[in-house]
């Protein structure tokens, strides 16, 4: 799937971003978590946290260390 004149300043979301179909922003907290191309990684996580407790983290920044240490355990 190609696309081509896409708007400056939009790469490919993130794993996290393109899940939860929101706009990934350029300082995503999520971004270095959950990179491009290890979409298995979040979708793991979105598993087993639910869609609401993953935005929830994202409001708690703190937690995405848990997370990410979590990810590696799957
Ligand atoms: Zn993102």
């Amino acid at each position: 799937m190609k696309e081509g004149g896409r708007k400056q300043g939009a790469p490919s979301p993130c794993a996290a971003c393109k899940l939860l179909r929101r706009r990934c922003a350029q300082d995503c907290v999520f971004a270095p978590y959950f990179p491009a191309d290890e979409p298995q990684k979040f979708a793991n996580v979105h598993k087993v946290f639910g869609a609401s407790n993953v935005n929830k983290m994202l409001q708690v920044g703190s937690y995405l260390a848990i997370l990410s240490s979590l990810c590696n355990t799957f």
